[in-house]
């Protein structure tokens, strides 16, 4: 082979530096023998002395390297330097630029294992690379830059329009996925859903940078964007508010239902959750004669709709109107259940308006976290927290990032 060739092949394959004497197939593999070139600038580990003589040659080493065609390719690695120090006679052998010391698998091979991580589990990662579970955890939680990496787009970034999500780890664990949803960029994911957490995470980011926080209607997200971003403004995701006024309209029609006609009637449940625009005739006319049957339910059914007026409107001051409209009537209602609902707008009244400014949703966010069930399900099992944080972390990498992980 040309001189010219081998060095660009050699350089493909990161192996810069080394002499390829043989490459050779095996069943599974190929196997490329390397020569490593001596190495004048080694030192004594034990002693850091550089007097030392030669003691012989360490035993070739096949190490992973990386994938070709779904083929395993090692490095078998030959000619490594062994010396013995003159100063503390300690036996050493020389080190190499592209393994850690012991490692089964070269530094080429940990970035294709990051990599695979990022859409692949565990498990089949262990089964395709023939490499323990433990070493591939191992590999994730020595990648530092990982959260460097994603959180490069709050200093890239000149405006942020930050969105906040939570979804569940396992059972009440909650995990945060923290993202800009303007650049549809995910900035961090917490690995809980403490104040403190989030609170901590966000104090790092440049307050003035920040122009909107969306959130859905906790009020502990809330507080922690009005603290640290003062200037920002907060939004509601119109989407949970009408997932919220849904829920509301639900419960009511379950404690028609169940407690004050004691399970004794059935009372529809979609036909109250489906917008009314979008009910054919007949099916308005059997919402209507629901809503006479059982009155108590008209109340939510109103303001369920009202709201969704509310999305529809112009701008934000006619929005504003409409809004206030619903309060005042909610907050006028002898059912508690309704006033509590007429204070909770109330209380979010800002935050729902400020959607009118720019529009801005969480559905990238949302978005973000139906990728992390797809995730969670190829990872079934996961159980450590921080191994799940920074494997989705991984997931949302770019993927023209991996190279410098
Ligand atoms: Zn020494």
């Amino acid at each position: 082979m040309a001189n010219g060739h081998n060095n660009n092949i050699t350089k493909m394959l990161g192996l810069k530096g080394f002499k390829i004497s043989d490459t050779r197939e095996e069943e599974d593999a190929f196997v490329i023998e390397v020569q490593v070139k001596p190495d004048k600038t080694a030192v004594c580990p034990e002693c850091n002395s550089k007097d030392f003589y030669r003691h012989g040659k360490a035993k070739p080493r096949k190490v992973l390297h990386t994938l070709i065609n779904g083929k395993k390719v090692y490095l078998e690695i030959h000619g490594r330097q062994r010396w013995k120090c003159k100063h503390c006679g300690r036996t050493f052998t020389q080190e190499l630029k592209i393994i850690k010391p012991r490692s089964r698998l070269t530094n080429y091979a940990e970035k294709l294992v990051l990599w695979l991580l990022s859409s692949m589990s565990f498990k089949a990662i262990s089964k395709l690379l023939k490499i323990s579970y433990g070493k591939a955890k191992k590999i994730l939680m020595e990648a530092k830059t990982i959260p460097d990496l994603l959180r490069s787009a709050i200093n890239d970034a000149e405006k942020l329009h930050l969105g906040i999500d939570e979804h569940s780890f396992k059972h009440q664990e909650m995990v945060l996925i923290i993202t800009d949803v303007k650049a549809k960029k995910v900035l961090e994911v917490l690995k809980d859903d403490r104040l403190a957490t989030l609170e901590a995470f966000l104090s790092e980011i440049p307050a003035h940078k920040v122009k909107e926080v969306c959130i859905d209607m906790k009020e502990a997200f809330r507080k922690a964007a009005n603290k640290l971003f003062p200037e920002a403004n907060v939004v509601v995701d119109h989407f949970h508010v009408i997932a919220d006024a849904n829920k509301r309209m639900d419960e009511a029609r379950r404690i028609e239902q169940d407690v004050r006609h004691k399970g004794k009637v059935r009372i529809p449940k979609k036909i109250f959750l489906i917008a009314r625009e979008n009910l054919s005739d007949r099916g308005r006319q059997k919402v209507d004669e629901l809503l006479k049957t059982y009155p108590n339910l008209k109340g939510f059914y109103w303001a369920k709709e009202r709201l969704r007026d509310v999305y529809r409107a112009k701008d934000k001051d006619e929005a504003a109107k409409l809004l206030d409209l619903i309060i005042m009537n909610l907050k006028a209602s002898d059912d508690a259940e309704l006033y509590r609902w007429g204070n909770t707008l109330k209380r979010w009244r800002q935050p729902i308006l400020n959607y009118f400014d720019n529009k801005t949703t969480n559905a990238y966010t949302e978005g973000c976290n139906t990728k992390v069930k797809m995730l969670k399900r190829i990872s079934f099992g996961l159980r450590n927290v921080e191994v799940y944080t920074k494997k989705i972390m991984l997931g949302f990498l770019p993927p023209e990032c991996f190279h410098t992980i």
